[in-house]
């Protein structure tokens, strides 16, 4: 579902540029509004939501889909945590529907789905190893990596329950807005991966932005 979000960027608290292939960690309180802009589209962004108070408490693609009886996410859609709270809510969306089934890249994968010589890529699951390695202070580990979403990035289900990476449906200047519900730790990996059309075979940055309630 597409709507329009009537915040301006220059009003926001923070903007924040993320690298082609890099990662970001970081605390969006309850009531803040978290923008992902697809700066020049085609953008997987694979992340990850985890509760501030309690990081055992995270974002839960299963109770998400069932809660909302359907597998795509867009403006709406209530991001669910493993506790079965509301996380997020989607308030905004011009790309349209965003993947919470197909998972991340990670070495492993790339040498089982593409080449033994792609094992040395990097990857998502690499890009938040690196992030949290790095920010201790958020008191993350290996076991809190798990299943994500991956906004911008199109997954389609077939009418038989099939599932295949497609071509994007994102275009330069798309965005997905979502405000708060809890203080929530947001780890974001800007996929790396040039093997799937995910990323249209040429990763580019994103901008997150912030703004208060
Ligand atoms: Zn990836």
């Amino acid at each position: 579902m597409i709507i329009e979000s009537t915040l301006r960027p220059e009003n926001a608290l923070s903007r924040t540029t993320v690298n082609a292939g890099d990662h970001y960690i970081g605390t969006v309180k309850r009531g803040q509004t978290l923008r992902i802009l697809d700066l020049e589209g085609n953008q997987a962004a694979d992340t990850l939501f985890f509760s501030a108070d309690d990081t055992s408490e995270r974002y839960s693609a299963m109770d998400t889909v069932r809660e909302q009886g359907a597998v795509y996410l867009t403006a709406g859609t209530t991001l669910m945590s493993s506790e079965g709270r509301a996380m997020l809510t989607i308030s905004a969306d011009t790309c349209g529907r965003h993947d919470t089934l197909g998972g991340a890249c990670a070495s492993e994968s790339n040498t089982v789905r593409y080449d033994l010589e792609k094992r040395h890529m990097h990857s998502c699951r690499d890009n938040w190893m690196q992030a949290i390695a790095n920010h201790p202070e958020f008191g993350l580990t290996k076991r809190d990596i798990t299943h994500n979403i991956n906004f911008f990035m199109n997954v389609p289900v077939t009418a038989d329950g099939g599932l295949t990476f497609e071509d994007g449906i994102s275009a330069p200047g798309k965005y997905v807005e979502m405000v708060a519900e809890m203080d929530v730790i947001v780890l974001v990996s800007n996929c790396p991966q040039l093997n799937n059309p995910c990323n249209g075979y040429n990763p580019t940055p994103i901008e997150l932005l912030v703004w208060d309630s």
